[in-house]
């Protein structure tokens, strides 16, 4: 199997495995939901405040890297709002029609949840204005000259929105998310650290601390991806018939091509390429899109966060550029126009 095969089909079982583990690990209340404090702070006066008025709380959207916790949030504030929460994203909603069926179809106080609303196309989108902003849907009956509209009124909703790419909300839909718009950070590795220890105990396996740690140092800062290392430490633990403590777990990451900094095959070839092909950089997205045979969302959702967050790039107006760390790590020395660059 080929390098590129063989990382398509771990992401893919990391997809199927993910949404698996997900629903198992994933925590139903404000004291399991680790960290995050200032959306967590925002979100129980908004909820409080609605509850009090006898209202449903206002729209929200969430945005972030994949594996933060938006999805677990917007499941959370149904829990303990006690609301129904329904759940679609926006490439499952293709036509005018499928969004009219979803809203008209909730009941009031209903929670909607639209993931990745950011791939709703823009016709569908001037659909929700005024559902989000008056409580109607109006519909065109009819074509040509005889068209008319005729608006439904909807019961109150609260919808729960979560993008990766907010830069490509526009900004009619952004403002009209009137609870807030709300940033969710990489999390600390104390935090991960927790969130691996609730997970440890759900899934009965015992790790030792030192293994936990180092799960938690190469998880990219990310619950998500935390909890699959764990899983994954724990079935290479139990095949081999050792304990999950530091030797299994830095075997396991071994075997999953996770370097001690966290970063996966494809982060590196990423920063490969930058160093060998464009001597550092910068270099556009869309360049090092097609030098990877990688998809420009891809790089921008998953690799680049990461990243950026370690400091291993830098993003310009002029494109991306590896930063000196970034080379030490690679152990490649800078070519001479890049120390020229430094000065
Ligand atoms: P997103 O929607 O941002 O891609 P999810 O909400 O699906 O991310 O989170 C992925 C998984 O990570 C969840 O199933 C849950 O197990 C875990 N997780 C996310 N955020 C937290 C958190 N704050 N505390 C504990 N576990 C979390």
């Amino acid at each position: 199997m080929s390098n590129k095969h063989l990382e398509e089909t771990a992401a893919k079982e990391e997809t199927e495995y993910a949404s698996f583990l997900d629903n198992k690990l994933r925590p139903s209340n404000w004291q399991d939901y680790v960290g995050q404090k200032a959306v967590k702070d925002n979100l129980k006066i908004l909820i409080q405040a609605a509850t009090e008025r006898g209202v449903p709380p206002e729209h929200v959207l969430f945005y972030g890297p994949p594996g933060l916790g938006k999805t677990t949030l917007a499941h959370l504030v149904a829990n303990e709002t006690g609301r129904a929460i329904k759940i679609t994203s926006g490439p499952a909603i293709e036509k005018v029609g499928d969004l009219a069926s979803i809203l008209t179809n909730l009941s009031a106080g209903d929670i909607l949840f639209i993931d990745e609303i950011h791939r709703l196309n823009k016709t569908i989108e001037e659909v929700l204005y005024p559902a989000m902003e008056s409580g109607v849907l109006d519909i065109i009956i009819g074509k040509g000259p005889s068209a008319r509209t005729i608006q439904l009124e909807l019961p109150p909703f609260t919808l729960l929105a979560a993008t990766t790419r907010v830069a490509m909300i526009s900004s009619p839909l952004r403002s009209r998310f009137s609870g807030g718009v709300f940033r969710l950070e990489f999390y600390s590795e104390e935090e991960i650290a927790e969130i691996l220890r609730r997970s440890a105990k759900i899934i009965g396996v015992s790790i030792e601390n030192d293994a936990e740690k180092e799960i938690a140092k190469r998880s990219r800062f990310t619950p998500r991806t935390a909890n699959y290392f764990l899983k994954r430490a724990r079935d290479f633990a139990q095949v081999k018939g050792k304990p999950l403590n530091l030797e299994t777990v830095g075997l396991a990451l071994k075997l999953l091509g996770i370097d001690e900094l966290g970063l996966s095959p494809s982060d590196r070839r990423f920063l490969e390429v930058i160093a060998d092909k464009f001597s550092g950089g910068p270099v556009g997205l869309s360049t090092l899109a097609a030098a990877l045979s990688e998809e420009e969302a891809t790089i921008e959702e998953f690799n680049e966060p990461y990243l950026l967050q370690l400091g291993l790039i830098e993003r310009t107006s002029r494109g991306r550029t590896l930063t000196s760390h970034a080379y030490e790590h690679l152990g490649k020395t800078p070519p001479a126009s890049f120390q020229k660059k430094l000065l």
